[in-house]
């Protein structure tokens, strides 16, 4: 299977209040010296025998990139690896950094397929997340997008937002179903330890929905979306049409292989496992001297594969290939967990085609951790 390429972006015009992603303010004179150093990596890294067939630029806001440094980045990729013919080429863009001419530019330098981060298409909960964009933004961007000629595009929506009911939430899905992307990625908003929008929320006195309310969220989203033409295919992804499909991501569903560059990029390849240095002025300074800035390099056990192709394969709707797994990982799924499983089988959270499946139901999609703890801690063989 071709590989996939992974180019993070750790720049942002601004910090939101729930992130924890790998990143810090946009400084143009650090961008302009990280893409040299980007592309540097990229050749000194070089394997132009071996196919790659997704890139994905993430970020950070990738979208404040220039489209001439996209395009050199891209140019980096196709002298080292054998880029497929129809490489599905990402770049995850913020509404707000979506100029007519940023995007036309992107789609010249080889973007192929946009990712906005919408989140929200309710002002108030944009504010309170500290997005800089409006919904009227994201609407312009999606039409912007489209006008460039985009016809790969997806949108992410958060769900379970502070001050969000259930109403709220559902008229962000009928407003993302009303601009028509291609995809969209449905997430659950997590609230990381430490993060400022905590105290925000304690000083305004916003909570968000309960449990049980959130399910409903979750799945009257899902079935507005399914009475739209989209099919869900992974736990929080669904495309319009199937092809749609986001190609990087189900490498990282169905055991591909992937190589990460940038700062706190992961890479999983040739049963090997490592991370690129969290710091980008580090990244920038080591690359210029020579030195390596990759982490944490180790071989991939067999149990620690095994765990792998099961925790991400059953999020897809698909779900486990039984037969693909006795010949990869030379085990019979259900012989092993058959007992344990069977419960959820029977609650309606699973569904168990011997020999040939095992997925989660959309129920179980609710209950995922709790099916999958049956797998840990009991895969040696
Ligand atoms: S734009 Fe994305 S990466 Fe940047 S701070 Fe906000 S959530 Fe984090």
């Amino acid at each position: 299977m071709p590989i996939g390429i992974y180019l993070h972006i750790p720049f942002c015009a601004a910090i939101c209040n729930y992130c924890n992603f790998n990143r810090g303010l946009h400084d143009e004179g650090l961008r302009r010296r990280y893409v040299d150093a980007l592309v540097a990596d990229i050749r000194r890294q070089a394997l132009p025998a071996v196919a790659a067939d997704t890139i994905f630029f993430g970020g950070g806001t990738p979208s404040l990139l220039e489209p001439g440094e996209v395009g050199r980045i891209l140019a980096a990729c196709r002298e080292s690896f054998a880029l497929a013919g129809d490489t599905e080429i990402t770049l995850e863009a913020n509404p707000e950094s979506a100029s007519v001419e940023a995007l036309q530019g992107f789609r010249e330098a080889g973007i192929n397929r946009l990712s906005f981060g919408v989140q929200s298409f309710h002002d108030a909960e944009l504010r309170r997340l500290g997005r800089l964009h409006s919904s009227a933004t994201a609407r312009l961007a999606v039409a912007r997008a489209r006008a460039a000629g985009f016809n790969n595009l997806s949108l992410d929506l958060m769900m379970w937002l502070p001050g969000q009911s259930k109403a709220d939430w559902l008229a962000s899905v009928e407003a993302l179903i009303e601009v028509a992307p291609d995809h969209a990625s449905l997430y659950l908003l997590e609230i990381y330890p430490n993060a400022p929008l905590k105290d925000e929320m304690a000083r305004a006195g916003w909570s968000v929905a309960p449990d049980d309310d959130a399910a409903e969220m979750y799945l009257e989203g899902l079935g507005r979306l399914d009475r739209a033409g989209y099919q869900q295919y992974e736990i929080s992804n669904v495309a319009r049409p199937a092809a749609r499909r986001a190609r990087h991501n189900l490498k990282y569903w169905q055991e591909g292989e992937w190589i990460g560059f940038g700062c706190g990029a992961h890479s999983t390849y040739g049963r090997e496992r490592w991370r690129t240095l969290n710091s980008t002025v580090e990244y920038v300074d080591r690359i210029a001297a020579g030195a390596d800035v990759r982490l944490d390099l180790r071989s991939l056990g067999p149990q620690e594969r095994l765990e792998e192709a099961l925790f991400m394969g059953l999020r897809l709707v698909d779900g486990l290939d039984l037969f693909a797994m006795r010949q990869r990982h030379d085990i019979d799924i259900w012989a092993r967990y058959g007992q344990d499983l069977r419960p959820f089988a029977q609650a309606g959270l699973l569904v168990h085609e011997p020999g040939r499946r095992l997925a989660l139901t959309r129920a179980g999609m609710l209950l995922a951790n709790e099916v999958m703890s049956v797998f840990i801690g009991r895969t040696v063989r």
